[in-house]
């Protein structure tokens, strides 16, 4: 059996166009995803170089088109390295695809029309082909959450295959025999199969991104699912999944677990005095307070209304109090400014913990819930812990 390559380049020619508009329609509906139309653009050169190749291919091949056909799988190249940049949401950097085209133009006019080589041309052009995969192949092999990464290091592993393959070809072509025909059109048996081979590794780059465009989307929706659109916290329902996690966590390791539950003072006057919407704000500001106060393992969620939780895993109550009375006292002294009009605000806290009322979610929610209400019965912005309100006032509990 053997391999035609003109068949095989039109083929990957019609497979990566399609690709190409399978990315832009994708590109359509990414939402604030950036980078897949620039991979879509990748996609359609390298459909235009397949098709050059296939239309062009012999040992007479017009110059210009040898150049250009390069210059079509460099700018491929360089929109897939900026299409990461921009995926990864950094600043696109345009110079490196731009010296890299600029880099290889260069070169191929040199060894094609001034000076023609091919065998320096195909080395020249490989190591290039090599540093932009190779950056490419840095650029997703990184430390990142599942499920992002197999996506990641799925498409890195293949950029740094088409590296190795780059760098492997650049060396082959050097140690050959002086006047061995190189390039596509040699007559050479491995060639059809090298080029099915890269092609294919590069039709997996394609399938990486799709599979890391579809993973955000799915890590995009479930933050959305899992968190409160005007503050940023976990919602009601993030909290009650980290909840179970931690609170089966706290058992196998015979860990406490605290909770502090925090509610506005008086934040129905707030409202009717400045408005719904300075009411957002100052929730916003409240919540922006809490997240600098929690410890990188706490969870911190907008229980709902006005009224927020944070879990502290390894905490006990009387360390949850202090962590609570500090959070109470920096809002104290926050002053809110909204156009011009000054504004301050209090909060009260309860604290319970899993030592003195279980591990149950409910439990303590409850406990931690008695104790704010209690705080707001003793005047509000303070704080109150279950235990100590027990022995206060054990009727309450009762209730
Ligand atoms: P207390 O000191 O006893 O807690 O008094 P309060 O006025 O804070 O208590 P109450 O629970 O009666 O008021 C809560 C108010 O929070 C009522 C509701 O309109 C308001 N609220 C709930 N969710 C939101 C929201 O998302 N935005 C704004 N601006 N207000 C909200
Ligand atoms: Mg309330
Ligand atoms: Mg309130």
């Amino acid at each position: 059996m053997s391999l035609d390559l003109r068949t095989m380049m039109l083929m990957i020619s019609v497979l990566t166009l399609l690709l190409s508009g399978l990315l832009a329609l994708a590109g359509l509906h990414a939402g604030s995803i950036r980078g897949v139309r620039l991979w879509a653009l990748a996609s359609l050169c390298y459909s235009l170089a397949s098709f050059i190749a296939f239309a062009d291919m012999t040992p007479t091949s017009s110059a210009w088109l040898i150049v250009l056909g390069a210059v079509l799988v460099m700018a491929g190249n360089g929109l897939q390295f900026s299409g990461i940049q921009a995926f990864k949401e950094q600043r696109i950097d345009w110079r490196i695809p731009l010296l890299i085209v600029g880099v290889v133009f260069a070169q191929s006019v040199w060894f094609t029309l001034l000076y023609p080589d091919a065998s320096a041309r195909a080395i020249a052009n490989s190591l290039v082909f090599a540093l932009i995969n190779a950056l490419c192949a840095r650029a997703l092999l990184i430390r990142i959450e599942p499920p992002l990464r197999t996506a990641y290091w799925f498409t890195g592993a293949s950029f740094a295959v088409l590296a190795a393959a780059s760098l492997i070809r650049a060396a082959t072509i050097f140690h050959a025999p002086p006047g061995t025909f190189v390039g596509l059109f040699s007559q050479v048996p491995f060639v059809p199969a090298r080029f099915l081979a890269s092609s294919l590794i590069l039709m997996c780059v394609t399938f990486g991104f799709i599979l890391m465009l579809n993973y955000r989307l799915i890590t995009d929706m479930q933050k959305i699912a899992l968190h409160d659109g005007l503050t940023g916290a976990l919602n009601r329902r993030g909290l009650e999944e980290e909840a179970i996690r931690l609170s089966a966590h706290c058992n196998r390791k015979g860990d406490t677990l605290a909770i502090m539950m925090i509610d506005v003072d008086h934040f129905k006057l707030i409202n009717d005095r400045n408005g719904h919407q300075l009411g957002d704000k100052v929730l916003q500001r409240l919540a922006a307070v809490a997240q600098a106060s929690v410890r990188s393992d706490d969870y911190f969620a907008r229980y709902g209304g006005e009224e927020f939780c944070i879990l502290l895993p390894s905490t006990t109550e009387e360390e949850a109090r202090v962590l609570a009375d500090r959070l109470r006292q920096a809002y104290a002294a926050l002053t809110m400014e909204f156009g011009g009009e000054v504004l301050r605000s209090t909060i009260s806290i309860g604290v319970a913990d899993s030592i003195h009322v279980g591990l149950e979610f409910s439990a303590l929610v409850s406990a931690a819930d008695q104790a704010m209400y209690w705080a707001k019965q003793k005047g509000r912005n303070r704080v109150v812990a279950h235990s100590v309100m027990v022995c206060n006032v054990p009727e309450i509990v009762t209730i």
